[in-house]
């Protein structure tokens, strides 16, 4: 199985480990991925890969695409779970986020209003005051931090310049509880050196920052899918399961997905 590329600026819905069943919304182009980390896990592959000239999609493309796709579904007898933000990249760098979830909105309370929306985003936009505004009016605002360790972040985030993770977890603790953070656990092998981020090294000041930003509920995931570096290497049931009732005995919701 190689790497993926989503269509946009929807897709599915698909059954999500996490989520359930889930419509993803792509706000980037369909040609390759855009985003402010390259991550060596990431699904769609590095940055670098299988660009072409395709174009974020407009507002007026997403909602036009998006309300085409809810009357089909529900003619279809299909119902998802929930609307989410993911995709080729980071779905928050889209300059009109805020006015594409608004519309998401009216559209989700028009065909299913039961469904949730969430955004899986990596954190690096929450500075900016539309994309903050934006992530408190939807239900699962799920934000990364694999970490604290900034050889970690710098080896498997592999953010652009510019990454601050000082005003990142400060600005996570604007939210004020409302957000859920994910982690993703894995073993790195790198010049002949393994990395892991599920020793205690890395998880106690990851959880002493974790329990600071006090959010809703903690995601904790390991690798399911093909990774464009093939030097990672799956976190044991056991070993996620030992972190999870960490989480829980400091007082945090934990969801574990192998
Ligand atoms: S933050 Fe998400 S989309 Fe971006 S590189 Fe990492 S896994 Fe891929």
């Amino acid at each position: 199985m190689a790497c993926i590329n989503f269509p946009s600026p929807v897709f599915g819905p698909i059954h999500s480990r996490r989520l359930g069943t889930s419509l993803g919304i792509n706000l980037l182009p369909e040609g390759g991925k855009v985003c402010s980390f390259d991550c060596l896990y990431c699904e769609c592959g590095f940055n670098k890969d299988n660009r072409d000239n395709t174009k974020l999609p407009s507002r007026e493309k997403v909602r036009e695409v998006l309300e085409k796709k809810l009357i089909k579904l529900k003619e279809e007898g299909i119902t998802p779970d929930v609307f989410t933000f993911a995709g080729n990249g980071e779905p928050t760098s889209h300059p009109q986020f805020e006015e594409i979830i608004e519309d998401t909105r009216i559209l989700r309370d028009k065909y299913f209003l039961n469904a949730k929306i969430s955004v899986l985003s990596n954190s690096t936009f929450i500075h900016k005051p539309s994309v903050f505004r934006a992530l408190q009016r939807v239900d699962n605002n799920i934000l990364k931090l694999d970490t604290v360790n900034p050889d970690f972040i710098k080896c498997v985030d592999r953010p652009n310049a510019g990454f601050d993770l000082k005003r990142i977890l400060e600005d996570l603790k604007k939210f004020n509880g409302n957000l859920i953070i994910q982690t993703m656990f894995l073993k790195v092998k790198k010049d002949g050196k393994v990395i892991d981020n599920t020793t205690d090294e890395f998880v106690t000041p990851w959880l002493e920052e974790v329990k600071k930003i006090n959010p809703r509920e903690v995601m904790i995931y390991t690798i399911a899918r093909e990774t464009p570096d093939k030097d990672l290497e799956k976190i044991s049931k056991g070993k996620m399961d030992e972190i999870g009732e960490k989480v829980e005995k400091a007082g945090l919701k934990c969801n574990v997905s192998y």
